[in-house]
C-alpha cells in the first residue's frame, strides 16, 4: 500500500479520549472536530438525519465512517484501512493528503479563502483558466467556472440555446444525446441522462423532453453511424446542441463507445450549426488515456465540461470551456452575456487547488502511470470473463469493468470488499475501478483480487 501504517498510536489515542471527552464540546482534536461522538454515535445519527446519495430513510445499509485519508488509503473509524478503488468517484487521481496539493490550499487559506466574482477577478481563477485553455483543444478558449459538474453541465446546456437564440434560431432548445449517458441530478441535465437509468417516466411533464438515439456500440458500425447521421438530419430544425461522454459512459452503463461516432457527430453538427458538447467530467485528466478524450480522438467540440479531477478530489470546481465564436454571438444576442453566475463562482480555494492538481497533471507522470495500470487491470480482471455469472470485463485507460448478468448483491459484495481490504460502490449490475493514478502495482492487484471476491459473493445463491 501506499499509505503509511503504524499509526497504530494515534488510535489508542484516540479512543482513550474519545472515551473520557464525551459530551465536552469544548475539546477538539487536530481536525478541529469534537471528539464527543463516538464513530457509533457518528453512524447512528447519520443514519437518522444525513441524506446520502440516492438515499433513503432508514437506508438499506449503513455508511462506513471514514477517519482519515493518505495515499490511496481510506483509514476507517474502527481501524480498517481499504484502498480507495474509486479515486471518491473520479476525482482524487493524485490520491489523498497531496503534499503539494495540501501545500497550495494552505497558502490560499492564508491569502484569501473566497471573494465574489462579480467585479472582481483574482490570480488562482487566472491562472486556472490559462492552464484549462492550454490542456484543451486549441478552439476552446473561454472559460466558465462552475461549482459542480451538474452545474457546468446546465450552463453547456444554456450556452447552446442562448447560442441558438442569438443566431436567430429561437425554435432550437432540444438537445440530442445517446442513450446509457449520464451527465448530473439537476432537472436539465437529468434530461439528458439515459431515459430508464434516470426513470425518466417518472418525471414526464417535469423534464425537458429531449431527443435520444440508441446508444453507441463499442465496436465501429456503419449502420449506427447512419442512425447518427439521419437522427441529427430529421431533427436538425429543434436541436440546438448535441451533449456526449466521449469514450466512457460511466455512471450510465460504464461503456466505451467507438471513437469514430464523435468524428460523425463532429461532421453533421458542423454542417447543421449545432453546438456538439463534450461531457469530459469523468473522463478529462488522464483518466482514458488523453489529456481529454477530445485530444485522444482528435475531435474537438464547441463546448467541453470538466469536473471530477479537477481539483484532485479536493475541492467542488468544474468549469464549461467553449469557442471565442459562440461567446461573441451569446454577447451580441438580447441577453447581452451569459445568464449565469453562482455565489461562488471562481472560489478561489478550489481554483488554487485545481492549479496545484493540474500542474501535476502537466509534469507527466499519469502518461506512464495510467497505461501501466490499464495493462494491470486488463491481466487481472480478464480471468474473471469465464467466472460464474460474469457477463462481460471491459478495461479502458485507468478504468475496469466487471458486468455481471444479475444486479450486484450490493451489502455481500461490500463485506467482500472491504474484507479484501479494498472500497468499491458497485452499481446496478457493476463492479467496476477508478483507482487513483498513483496506485502501485500491488494495489491494483489487489484490487483486482478484491474485485474477484465480490464476484464470487454476490453470484453465490
Ligand atoms: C459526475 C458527472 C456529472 C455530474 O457532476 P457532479 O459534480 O456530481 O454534479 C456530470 N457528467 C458526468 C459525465 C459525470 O461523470
Amino acid at each position: 500500500m501506499t499509505a503509511h501504517h503504524g499509526d497504530d498510536s494515534v488510535h489508542e489515542t484516540r479512543s482513550a479520549r474519545n472515551s473520557s471527552a464525551r459530551g465536552t464540546l469544548a475539546e477538539r482534536d487536530s481536525t478541529g472536530f469534537s471528539d464527543a461522538l463516538s464513530a457509533e454515535d457518528l453512524s447512528a445519527y447519520d443514519a437518522e438525519h444525513v441524506w446520502h446519495p440516492y438515499g433513503a430513510f432508514p437506508a438499506s445499509t449503513r455508511p462506513l465512517v471514514v477517519q482519515s485519508a493518505e495515499g490511496v488509503v481510506l483509514r476507517l473509524a474502527d481501524g480498517r484501512e481499504v484502498i480507495d478503488g474509486m479515486s471518491s468517484w473520479w476525482a482524487a487521481v493524485h490520491g489523498y493528503r497531496h503534499p503539494r496539493l495540501d501545500a497550495a490550499l494552505h497558502a490560499q487559506v492564508d491569502t484569501m479563502s473566497h471573494v465574489m466574482f462579480g467585479g472582481l477577478t483574482h490570480a488562482p481563477a487566472v491562472e486556472l483558466t490559462r492552464r484549462l485553455v492550454e490542456m484543451t483543444p486549441e478552439p476552446l478558449q473561454k472559460v466558465f467556472l462552475a461549482d459542480s459538474g451538474s452545474v457546468s453541465v446546465e450552463v453547456a446546456l444554456k450556452m447552446a440555446i442562448q447560442w441558438q437564440r442569438a443566431n436567430g434560431n429561437p425554435e432550437r432548445t432540444r438537445i440530442l444525446t445517446w442513450r446509457g449517458g449520464y451527465h448530473g441530478d439537476t432537472l436539465n441535465p437529468m434530461s439528458v441522462c439515459d431515459p430508464d437509468g434516470g426513470m425518466h417516466a417518472m418525471w414526464t411533464g417535469v423534464l425537458p423532453r429531449q431527443v435520444f438515439v440508441p446508444a453507441p456500440p463499442t465496436q465501429w458500425s456503419e449502420d449506427y453511424a447512419d442512425i447518427l447521421r439521419s437522427a441529427i438530419r430529421e431533427q436538425a430544425e429543434h436541436l440546438a446542441g448535441i451533449i456526449v461522454e466521449p469514450l466512457v459512459q460511466g455512471a450510465g452503463g460504464m461503456r466505451f463507445p467507438h471513437s469514430g461516432y464523435l468524428r460523425v457527430l463532429r461532421e453533421e453538427t458542423r454542417k447543421a450549426g449545432i453546438a456538439l458538447i463534450f461531457d469530459e467530467i469523468a473522463s478529462a485528466f488522464g483518466r482514458v488515456g488523453g489529456t481529454t478524450a477530445a485530444e485522444l480522438a482528435a475531435v474537438s467540440p464547441d463546448i467541453m465540461c470538466v469536473g471530477k479531477a479537477l481539483t484532485g478530489g479536493y475541492m467542488t470546481l468544474a468549469a464549461t470551456i467553449t469557442t471565442d465564436e459562440i461567446a461573441a454571438d451569446i454577447s451580441a444576442g438580447e441577453a447581452g452575456g451569459l445568464a449565469h453566475g453562482p455565489t461562488f463562482m471562481g472560489n478561489p480555494l478550489a481554483c488554487a487547488v485545481a492549479c496545484a492538481s493540474l500542474d501535476i497533471l502537466a509534469e507527466g507522470a499519469w502518461r506512464s502511470q495510467v497505461p501501466r495500470i490499464e495493462g494491470e487491470l486488463r491481466d487481472g480482471l480478464e480471468p474473471l470473463r469465464n467466472a460464474r455469472g460474469v457477463h462481460d470485463v471491459r478495461v479502458l485507460g485507468a478504468i475496469g469493468v466487471v458486468e455481471l448478468d444479475e444486479p450486484v448483491a450490493m451489502q455481500a459484495a461490500t463485506d467482500a470488499l472491504v474484507d479484501a481490504g479494498v472500497w468499491l460502490r458497485p452499481f446496478r449490475n457493476l463492479i467496476y475501478t477508478m483507482p487513483p493514478y498513483i496506485s502501485s502495482s500491488e494495489d491494483i492487484a489487489a484490487i483486482c483480487s478484491a474485485v474477484a471476491d465480490a464476484v464470487r459473493a454476490s453470484t453465490q445463491n
